[in-house]
């Protein structure tokens, strides 16, 4: 089972011997370009991979952006959410970049929902999160996930272009308020 502490560190890539998210960077200063090292805590396998997903924080603006690579875990979208909430910022806008294609089934987005959803009973309402989302799957998919989590009082857009979700994000954080965005249905 993952520990806070893991759940806190920025998620690193599965294990491709044990395929578990239990992963570990190895600060190593001479690397191979585009590649780190990384030491599974289950199985003890070293291996070199790319960060499918990286993980930016901005007090000043109150805002998280995220890219996330192809084929990224449903894992990893659970411990991005994990991250959000036990550092703080679980009201941030959050800006997440999908590179490539990422195949989630319906129980992941479910999962993804149900997790939000309890972590908003402890959290208050999450900020807005604009996905963007370049190619048609993964666009089409997180169109999907949008209107699954609006029931929940998730506001989650999905953009074709960085240009536009900023665009979205920027004028949510100009208004100054985040109350238009409150669940309508709050069991609160
Ligand atoms: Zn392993």
């Amino acid at each position: 089972m993952p520990t806070i502490t893991d759940l806190l560190e920025a998620p690193g890539p599965p294990c491709p011997r044990c395929h578990r998210l239990l992963t570990k960077e190895i600060p190593l200063t001479l690397t191979h370009t585009g590649g780190r090292w990384f030491d599974c805590r289950a199985c003890k396998h070293v291996f070199r991979a790319s960060l499918s997903v990286d993980y930016a924080r901005d007090d000043a603006r109150r805002r998280l952006t995220v890219i996330s690579l192809e084929n990224t875990s449903v894992a990893q979208r659970l411990s991005i959410l994990e991250r959000q909430a036990a550092e703080g910022t679980w009201s941030y806008t959050m800006l997440h970049d999908a590179h490539g294609t990422t195949l989630l089934t319906s129980g992941d987005l479910q999962a993804l929902i149900g997790r939000a959803t309890t972590l908003a009973r402890v959290h208050g309402t999450r900020g807005p999160e604009a996905i963007v989302a370049s190619d048609i799957v993964s666009f089409g998919m997180a169109r999907v996930y949008s209107v699954l989590a609006e029931p929940a009082g998730l506001a989650i857009h999905v953009f074709h272009n960085r240009t536009s979700a900023e665009r979205w994000l920027d004028a949510i954080e100009r208004s100054g308020s985040t109350d238009r965005w409150k669940p309508e249905h709050s069991g609160a």
